[in-house]
């Protein structure tokens, strides 16, 4: 039961576009040095052609004579629960569907898509590891993985208010914009709403919180499944509509960004509100001089790096801004990590891993690569634009006890405005 579920949905995903995509591969394993977690282990499951393997061989099943022959002859076993579960592994836990795998493709296939297609096959047949559904579960009855139910927004938000000495405004009517912030800023960095907030107040922007689109994570859509993405995202357009607004910035989260900006489209009706990213906001500011920041503000501080977010920077394309608001705050400073920009790797508790505990011993792996990067460079601090990333960078220093300093990209620009 459970593998036709995941093989009805295969063959619904294997449309057109992704046949044509898995026809293409010719199987030279170039983008397995692209990821991350092979980069880190070795380990050939965790090949990016590997992790689409299942989708191939049911849609070859399905579809070709090939695959029909083969499995007739017992020359492939037919998809069956058990491999179900060996790519429900590699895929949920092993892959942060950060596409770096992509860029190096020589047929140009796009592997992350087409992995989040094998995350939809096994979400339809109940196949989510079991921190990761709890969290989708969370979200959809109560609002919100981390528990920021309208009591619990509220009280943040009072207190923040008090605390940071701050206006936030909730459902201003006649707000231009909407901010909405991911859970783990409203939880774990509460500093961040604050820091936001008196950026866009010095900007003079006509923005608004909602108390309906409380927060712009998507559990739904690391899980893969579509109808739990369109659920959360229509609960975030009908906050926007609702309040009339003109622009949605999302703040410090890639997978959200990613969610309400490409993906929406693809998979339900959007209203004609533009999306944009903090980001580039910040970027648009200093540019336009709606803000001004002290420049130099943080030389003398050691050495400074970026951490390129996936969905920000690679996904978003969001990759000057950063650069031009660092090369501002700390010029002499400043100094990229190898890879950077598109090319650069993901920090590996994207795409919902960093959720998954049976996956913590691969991702702090993972994770050394970064540490890797930032100290061949001498960075004393590494700044970055995901609250999501953040928080890996965090627990992974916890974790090594590494000793680094961690930075919001809108905390710098905020401590900096003059
Ligand atoms: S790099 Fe592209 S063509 Fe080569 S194995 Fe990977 S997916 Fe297939
Ligand atoms: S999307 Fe990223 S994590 Fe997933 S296989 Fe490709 S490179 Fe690896």
């Amino acid at each position: 039961m459970k593998t036709t579920r995941a093989i009805d949905t295969f063959v619904e995903e294997t449309g057109g576009w992704v046949a044509s995509q898995l026809e293409a591969c010719t199987r030279c394993g170039i983008c397995a040095e692209a990821c991350h977690f092979y980069q880190a282990t070795g380990n050939p499951d965790f090949a990016p052609v590997w992790k689409v393997e299942l989708l191939k061989r049911a849609y070859e099943q399905e579809f070709t004579l090939g695959g029909k022959l083969r499995t007739m002859l017992h020359l492939q076993k037919k998809v069956d629960e058990a491999d179900l579960e060996a790519w429900s592994k590699l895929v949920y836990e092993a892959c942060t569907v950060c596409n770096k795998c992509a860029m190096v493709c020589p047929m140009g296939i796009q592997l992350g898509p087409i992995i989040h297609d094998v995350r939809a096959g096994l979400a339809e047949a109940g196949m989510v590891p079991d921190d990761l559904a709890a969290a989708v579960n969370k979200q959809i009855e109560e609002g919100s993985p981390l528990g920021v139910t309208d009591d619990v927004f509220e009280s943040r938000l009072e207190w923040i208010a008090d605390d940071w000495e701050i206006d936030l405004p909730v459902d201003k009517e006649g707000a231009d914009t909407l901010v909405i912030f991911s859970s783990i800023e409203i939880m774990k960095f509460p500093d961040n709403l604050a820091h936001i907030a008196s950026i866009l107040n010095a900007a003079g922007e006509n923005w608004t919180l909602s108390s309906k689109a409380r927060e712009v994570v998507n559990f739904g859509f690391y899980e893969g499944s579509a109808d739990h993405t369109r659920l959360l995202l229509s609960r975030v357009f009908d906050g926007a509509v609702e309040l009339g607004v003109k622009k949605i910035v999302v703040t410090e989260c890639g997978h959200a960004y990613d969610a309400l900006r490409w993906t929406a489209p693809n998979l339900m009706d959007v209203p004609d509100i533009e999306i944009t990213h903090i980001a580039a906001v910040l970027g648009e500011y200093v540019e336009s001089g709606r803000i001004t920041l002290k420049a130099g503000a943080y030389d003398g501080d050691g050495k400074i790096t970026f951490h390129d977010a996936c969905k920000i920077q690679r996904r978003g394309g969001h990759i000057e801004e950063p650069r031009k608001l660092l090369s501002i705050l700390a010029p002499e400073s400043f100094t990229e990590m190898t890879p950077n920009r598109e090319q650069a790797i993901c920090c590996g508790g994207g795409g919902g891993v960093i959720a998954i505990k049976e996956a913590d011993p691969i991702r702090y792996k993972a994770f050394e690569l970064k540490i890797a990067q930032a100290e061949a460079v001498g960075a004393e601090t590494v700044v970055m634009a995901c609250s999501n990333c953040r928080l890996q960078f965090l627990d992974g220093a916890e974790h090594f006890d590494w000793d680094m300093k961690f930075r919001g990209l809108a905390e710098m620009v905020a401590e900096a405005m003059e």
